[in-house]
């Protein structure tokens, strides 16, 4: 197979909007993702206007076009091999090619970034979150949500300690999915653990949720409207919960060393993670792909030091203020989302 001159390795946000400014500088590219087609996971995401302002002209959109028109994707990885600053890359059916230039696109559990980099492990802070949906039909939604949620697709509700929040996810002309988040700083007293804080679990544990987190919904008693019909122990036990854990990996300083032996790109969450609550990874991933663009255009492909050098303190702050919002969110008397 002959690589072309940029292979990008995740065709997720950071990878799209690499491969999309690429392709506008005239600069050839492919991107190979693991995914058979476009999943779809029913989760909304904040982009603010400043992300994507910059996409609407490569898009040839307008702002309402682009507004109407926006949806949500991701996935899983296979092995990637660095030699002699080529990349052999290697797919699972044992479909390979070099290439000289690689851009690490493929999220979280990157298999570039494992491959070319010293593991990094991620923080885990100390918070409970749940995130559960609901499908609901749009008569029941207009009834009971559609005084609180006309104007907004987000919601907050703090009862003492634990944080509220319902998000509108879609939207047909039958239904409505909202999603919803139950989430809390932990709590301990003495050698009492906190039964819903389990930093350690293993993945597939996000989706078993422990019998408290039932009898602590119960605990929050009459909620206002609509927090109470959909924070209900009972309606929660139908629902799809996930329980997540609030993790960010900040990029380490000997990154940009490792990558310049290496001369790969990695960026979006395969070069720093964001905590699922505050985090505002989409938006970050987005701007990394243009600007990788912009970067490559000017200094060509051999220049991957240089690239992670540029970025490396707006990372740091990137995730450094994620988690000072993550904070924030769940503090009382101080700023709330
Ligand atoms: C529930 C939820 C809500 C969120 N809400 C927000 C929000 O409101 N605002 C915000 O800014 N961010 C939000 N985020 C975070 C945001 O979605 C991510 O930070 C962003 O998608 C990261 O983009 P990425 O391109 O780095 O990675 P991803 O979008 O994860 O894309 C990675 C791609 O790489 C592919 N891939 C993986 N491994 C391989 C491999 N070995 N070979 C080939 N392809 C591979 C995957 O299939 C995937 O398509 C949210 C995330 C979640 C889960």
């Amino acid at each position: 197979m002959i690589a072309p001159a940029v292979s990008t390795i995740g065709a997720g946000l950071s990878g799209l909007a690499l491969g999309l400014s690429l392709k506008s500088k005239g600069i050839s590219g492919k991107i190979y993702d693991l995914a058979p087609g476009i999943p779809r996971f029913n989760y909304g995401i904040t982009l603010h206007a400043s992300t994507y302002r910059p996409l609407l002209g490569l898009l040839k959109m307008d702002e309402a076009t682009f507004r109407k028109e926006t949806a949500v994707d991701g996935a899983r990885g296979e092995p990637v091999i660095w030699k002699d600053r080529t990349h052999l890359v290697k797919f699972e059916r044992g479909l390979g090619f070099k290439t000289r230039c690689l851009a690490g696109c493929d999220g979280i559990n990157s298999s570039v970034s494992r491959s070319l980099m010293h593991k990094v492990d991620a923080d885990v802070h100390p918070f409970v979150a749940f995130s559960g949906r609901r499908r609901v039909p749009t008569d029941v939604f207009v009834k009971v949500f559609g005084q609180s949620m006309a104007e907004n697709v987000m919601i907050v509700h703090h009862n003492g300690a634990a944080r509220l929040e319902i998000t509108i996810s879609d939207m047909t002309s039958e239904y409505v999915i909202l999603g919803y988040i139950y989430s809390r700083q932990t709590r301990s007293q003495g050698s009492t653990k906190d039964p819903l804080h389990t930093p350690l679990r293993p993945s597939p544990g996000a989706k078993l949720t422990p019998p408290a987190l039932y009898d602590e919904i119960e605990a929050l008693g009459n909620l206002p409207q609509p927090f109470n019909t959909i924070f209900h122990a009972e309606s929660m036990r139908n629902d799809r919960l996930l329980h997540w854990l609030l993790r960010s990996r900040r990029p380490q300083i000997d990154h940009s060393k490792q990558l310049a032996d290496r001369g790969a790109f990695i960026i979006g969450d395969a070069a720093h993670g964001a905590p699922l609550l505050g985090g505002e990874g989409a938006n970050m991933a987005i701007t990394d792909g243009i600007d990788l663009a912009e970067h490559i255009a000017k200094r060509g492909v051999d220049t991957a030091a240089g690239f992670s050098n540029s970025k490396y303190e707006s990372w740091i702050k990137f995730v450094d203020e994620s988690v000072q919002r993550l904070r924030d969110m769940h503090n009382p008397g101080g700023r709330r989302h």
